[in-house]
């Protein structure tokens, strides 16, 4: 299971290997690397995969199967075939399903900020009329969801991963007695940066738990789900029907989008929820637009022409990440093996590969491989306020950069690991 588990202190022996490993260290320095595994962003290679999107639709293509010109103003909830082929790859009603702009970010940020301002269906008062809002948190977890919470003064309390999502009985408890608590950030499938996927049962309970607050919303960010690493296609579970059923039908709201499928910064991005928050989505959309790129729409459209064409897209992706993934936690266990010094995922979908190094050195490990020209997400970047309080977490993207440099990277990424265990071993 991917399932991160504490680091158990290093190994007394580590300690006398400190000048061995300084050496090391050391020669990993002279190197002059200046390597990168930072950000989730796809590779060039990657992107490659979309090129022909540059060429459509296309000079004197532009009606879409309904008749409508998409290069015209209109068509707030998107172009209905794109929504078609999104809605059967994340299991909700085509109805139900908005496709918008080229980041799913920005919808969750104004779904945050209208509900800031106007309340959400079931509100008793805009949300910024509470005295406080908290939203809970699952560590580790994205940083710019917590950075959404940090900048429009939410509150933000921090409950376990386990390898089949958030620990829900955590969860529970805390939404059970504090109204104060309205939001919840889930990244149900392949989660950002541990892996891991919300099981049917953990789904279940987070639709169905009781909560003090009367608009109690879960934000299932599920920007991972159709991203797979090997053979075995994990398929989500279907949380806006299960809320339904529940008896919670407007507990869920989800948000996906196609920018690590196409392109990251030209994608697509959909919203989905339950038919009262579509309409209150759809409300305050109609405000602020008048209608999004349709013509990207189409294009993406007819790039894929259905959802099996998404699904074969995937799997290319697939062919060149997943040997970036093994070559990240090869040298992981090649290096580091049993010494005790670190654990990490094996992440079957998904942008990361989270580590857990000896606890208190997280930031000295990222100190020493910027040191040696070997980027890493800052330390703390995976909790709230960038503080992990055990200063543990490392969050590894390995798919930007080509395959050989992952590897150079990775193996001077476990010198610095061991060398930060030995100095805390040696005091
Ligand atoms: N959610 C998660 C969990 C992500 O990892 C990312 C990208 N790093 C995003 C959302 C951003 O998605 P978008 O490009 O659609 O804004």
């Amino acid at each position: 299971e991917p399932a991160p588990v504490p680091a158990q202190v290093p190994a007394q022996g580590l300690a006398s290997r400190l000048d061995e490993l300084r050496g090391e260290y050391a020669a990993l320095q002279a190197r002059g690397l200046r390597l990168d595994l930072t950000r989730g962003k796809p590779s060039a290679e990657q992107l490659d995969l979309s090129e022909a999107l540059l060429a459509l639709p296309g000079e004197g293509v532009h009606t879409s199967e309904n008749g409508t010109d998409t290069r015209n103003y209109g068509g707030l909830a998107g172009l209905p075939e794109l929504r078609g082929i999104f809605a059967e790859l994340l299991g909700v009603p085509t109805e139900q399903l908005l496709a918008q702009g080229n980041a799913s970010l920005t919808l969750m940020y104004d779904t945050v900020v209208q509900a800031l301002l106007f309340g959400v269906p079931g509100s008793e008062r805009p949300w910024s009329r509470e005295e406080q809002i908290t939203f809970v948190c699952p560590v580790p977890g994205y940083d710019r969801h917590f950075a959404v919470c940090e900048e429009l003064g939410i509150r933000m309390v921090t409950v376990p991963m386990t390898s089949d999502g958030p620990d829900a009985e955590a969860v529970a408890e805390l939404v059970a007695t504090d109204p104060s608590i309205k939001g919840m950030w889930v990244v149900p499938t392949y989660g950002n940066p541990d892996g891991s996927v919300v099981s049917e049962a953990v789904a279940r309970r987070l639709v169905s738990m009781p909560t003090a607050a009367p608009d109690f919303r879960i934000f299932w960010d599920n920007a991972y789900a159709v991203h797979h690493l090997t053979a075995h296609e994990a398929k989500s579970a279907d949380a806006i029907a299960l809320a339904e059923e529940a008896g919670h039908p407007d507990r869920v709201l989800m948000y996906a989008s196609t920018s690590k499928i196409t392109f990251a910064g030209s994608g697509v991005a959909f919203f989905a929820s339950s038919p009262a928050n579509v309409a209150w989505f759809t409300k305050h959309l109609g405000i602020r637009s008048i209608g999004p790129d349709k013509i990207n729409h189409l294009r993406h459209a007819m790039f894929f022409g259905d959802a099996e064409g998404v699904r074969a897209h995937m799997r290319r992706h697939r062919e060149i990440l997943a040997p970036k993934f093994a070559a990240v936690t090869g040298i992981l266990a090649d290096r580091l093996g049993d010494l005790g010094v670190a654990t990490w995922t094996e992440p079957a979908g998904g942008y990361f590969v989270s580590v857990d190094v000896t606890a208190g050195t997280a930031s000295r490990v990222v100190q020493l491989a910027k040191e040696a020209g070997i980027a890493l997400t800052p330390a703390g970047a995976t909790f709230p306020y960038g503080r992990d309080p055990q200063d543990r977490n490392i969050r590894l993207a390995p798919t930007m950069p080509p395959l050989d440099e992952v590897r150079v990277a990775m193996d001077g990424v476990a010198t610095c690991i061991l060398l930060a265990a030995a100095e805390a071993a040696a005091g």
